[in-house]
């Protein structure tokens, strides 16, 4: 893994942990319920989605109260342009009714407890964890999981498994920015589908691992 630090270093420049996603700036002046409902409302949807739909039903219900009390149809609407509204809608008022029922309305800074929440998956976990709660853990999307195997760091199936790995590969002063950095890089050049390796500011450290098609 001696390559490690000098591709680390090579993408934080080109894409620098500054240019933050909305779940990442919201790091910046945290409010835990507010991370976790906006990371629910990321899943499968893009970014400048999630801060629009976001914003959309914050100023509506920003509590899990409010939530939970809001009717369906016109959570619905509010978060229609999120996509997959309808399974959306039902997991955002099961998680706030949890957290009002079982954390006396707030958002647990325990993994475990989070993960006890239906709804609540690895990633989301840990987002909350490290964005809200200044953690040190590695939020793991489809980006962070896909990018290290094509880049032979690991060989892995799931993003569990990835970040277990990555826990032992990576040294702890880049997990802060590992994920703003990678979901950059993975959004714009190392994309799922043929990604772009003649664009590619690190392609001469990679290995391809699984590529078939680039551009
Ligand atoms: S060379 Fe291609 S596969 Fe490797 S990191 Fe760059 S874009 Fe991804």
């Amino acid at each position: 893994m001696k390559n490690l630090p000098t591709i680390i270093n090579l993408l934080s420049k080109k894409y620098p942990s500054s240019n933050k996603t909305t779940l990442n700036r919201m790091r910046e002046k945290p409010e835990p319920f507010k991370i976790l409902i906006s990371c629910l409302l990321s899943l499968r949807a893009k970014d400048k989605n999630t801060e629009k739909v976001s914003k959309q039903l914050f100023a509506v219900a920003d509590t899990p109260e409010k939530i939970s009390k809001i009717p369906t149809k016109q959570l619905e609407k509010l978060i229609f342009s999120s996509g997959h509204y309808h399974k959306k809608a039902k997991t955002l008022k099961h998680v706030s009714q949890e957290l009002i029922t079982r954390f006396n309305s707030s958002v647990p800074s325990n993994r475990e407890d989070l993960l006890s929440i239906k709804g609540i998956g690895p990633k989301t976990a840990n987002i909350v964890l490290a964005f809200a709660y200044d953690q040190l853990v590695l939020p793991i999307d489809t980006h962070c999981h896909r990018i290290p195997n094509r880049l032979g760091w690991l060989k892995t199936k799931t993003p569990e498994q990835t970040e277990k790995q990555l826990e032992k590969i990576l040294p702890k002063k880049y997990w802060k920015e590992f994920n703003a950095i990678f979901v950059q890089f993975g959004k714009k050049i190392c994309q799922p589908i043929s990604p772009w390796c003649s664009k590619c500011p690190i392609e001469k450290y990679c290995p391809k691992i699984n590529i078939k098609k680039s551009r």
